[in-house]
């Protein structure tokens, strides 16, 4: 059977051919379902055995597909390939056996990839640690102002799979991509590509920062005409000037300064691009107005460059890029203005789940009320309470790390007021808010910005997000 390796170079024909999908779930079910319509002998097999999982198995069985339950770390006999989960960790028993026995190991990405036909949409792909979704739905818009049929896809929406395999006709695809995929997806070749930014996450995953920073690279390897990096994040450039690309394709930095040639940023209020232009050292051409970046916070200016950036690189013209900003609405929990009660602003980013993602929110805003709190995930504060402190006109705690900002608030910003709710309950957010309307003045922004992932208070940040906004309803009421 190991001689009938499935292997990147070869032609897909996947009769009769032995495939394993790793997991059941949102990306098992419709990988086995596609690959046992073309005719492969499909295995898939999961760690869990509950009520959900054997209900799913009954299910791809009654197709003809065959599911082992409750072992997902053994390789089947006469395994060709494994198709994984994305979120399955390299260090598997299941994935020591496919390398042992010298198998190819493909992620949902890479699948779609695989299976997508010789006419198929060319992909504007966007990674990084934070910005991924809000930048893809940017780029999707503004494509779409540019009148090309397009959507926004991976992480977000519609499945790769389903966008690669289904009846919608599109010229070009924004695709959002994980850190996961990006490490299980080794022949994926993006037209052109974005790495927002870089900061720690998800090692316990990856092993260490090195792995992580090397998997959110593979997004540039094989553009075609831009590796987009981040000016101000030198990670990002460095995972530009590593990565194997094609001859001709460029590196384009974005920046909240004045861009330099080969390079988008702002002047003067003004989004201009010096990348995509003739005569790139003598030429700028203006793009959008900061006031068309919905939130115009820096981080999401910083947003709107990257995805202008992919756009420009695809040919889009300058109208379209102000265009599609105007016609873009962030998604829930984004830095989303609540309500304005007695001339304080309360703003819920439930969103910002992990410290650089708070540090950006909170750079948005002079004088903030901030609430932060919940599980840390093994993060460490001191870098966002130093840098954050001069703007933070008191702080709310709430959860179960909050004695990790706590402190780091003493050492950092000691004259700064800080009422710690020693609450975990899901009430405790309306407490929180009342505090932080009491220490909050006239033209203060109260932040709801966790800093820390939700799920010791609540099911997860959206709802977070809607307690923070029930409350402060409550507080004008
Ligand atoms: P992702 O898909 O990467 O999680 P989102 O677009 O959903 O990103 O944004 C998540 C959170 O990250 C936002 O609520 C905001 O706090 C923060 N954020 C968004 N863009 C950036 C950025 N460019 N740099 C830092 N933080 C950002």
């Amino acid at each position: 059977m190991g001689s009938r390796k499935v292997t990147s170079s070869e032609p897909l024909d996947w009769q009769g051919r032995h495939v394993t999908v790793a997991g059941l779930g949102v990306s098992g079910i419709p990988a086995a379902k596609v690959l046992h319509a073309r005719g492969a002998n499909v295995t898939v097999v999961n760690d869990g055995d509950d009520a959900r999982a054997r209900e799913q198995a009954a299910e791809l069985e009654a197709l003809g597909i065959t599911v082992r339950l409750g072992d997902g770390a053994t390789l089947p006999e006469g395994t060709e390939l494994v198709v994984t989960a994305p979120g399955w960790k390299p260090d598997k028993p299941l994935f020591a056996a496919a390398r042992e026995a010298g198998l190819e190991i493909w992620g949902d990405v890479e699948l779609a990839w695989r299976l997508r036909g010789p006419d198929a949409a060319p992909w504007l792909a966007i990674t990084g640690t934070n910005g991924k979704t809000t930048t893809t739905q940017m780029l999707a818009s503004i494509l779409k102002a540019a009148g090309l049929r397009t959507a926004a896809v991976g992480n977000i929406g519609v499945s790769l799979l389903d966008a690669v395999l289904g009846d919608e006709q599109y010229d070009v695809l924004a695709v959002e991509l994980s850190s996961y995929q990006l490490h299980w997806a080794p022949s994926l070749r993006a037209h052109s590509a974005a790495v927002l930014n870089l900061a720690p996450d998800h090692l316990d995953w990856h092993g260490s920062m090195e792995a992580y920073a090397a998997d959110k690279g593979r997004v540039y390897e094989g553009n075609r005409v831009a590796c987009v990096y981040n000016v101000a994040d030198k990670a990002t450039e460095d995972l530009v000037r590593a990565a194997d690309v094609e001859e001709g394709c460029r590196a384009v930095g974005f920046t909240l300064g004045t861009p330099g040639p080969s390079q988008l940023g702002v002047v003067e209020g003004i989004l201009v691009d010096r990348a995509f232009v003739e005569d790139r050292h003598k030429n700028a051409q203006e793009l959008a107005e900061i006031s068309d970046v919905n939130p115009p916070a820096p981080h999401n200016i910083a947003n709107a460059l990257a995805a202008a950036a992919l756009a420009r690189a695809f040919g889009v013209p300058a109208r379209a890029v102000r265009d599609g900003l105007r016609d873009f609405t962030p998604d829930a929990h984004r830095i989303a203005h609540v309500a304005d009660v007695d001339a304080v602003a309360y703003v819920d980013d439930s969103k910002a789940t992990n410290t650089h993602a708070a540090e950006a929110s909170l750079a948005a805003y002079e004088s903030i009320v901030w609430i932060a709190g919940g599980l840390a995930k093994g993060a460490t504060f001191d870098e966002l309470v130093a840098k954050s402190a001069k703007r933070l006109r008191g702080v709310v705690l709430i959860g179960q790390d909050r004695a990790l900002i706590r402190e780091a608030l003493a050492r950092h910003a000691p004259e700064v007021p800080v009422v710690d709710l020693d609450r975990t309950d899901t009430g405790a957010m309306l407490a929180a808010v009342q505090e932080a309307s009491r220490l909050a003045v006239a033209g203060d922004t109260v932040l709801l910005a966790p800093a820390c992932a939700s799920m010791d208070m609540f099911a997860n940040y959206n709802k977070r997000g809607d307690a923070f906004a029930e409350a402060v309803r409550e507080l004008g009421s």
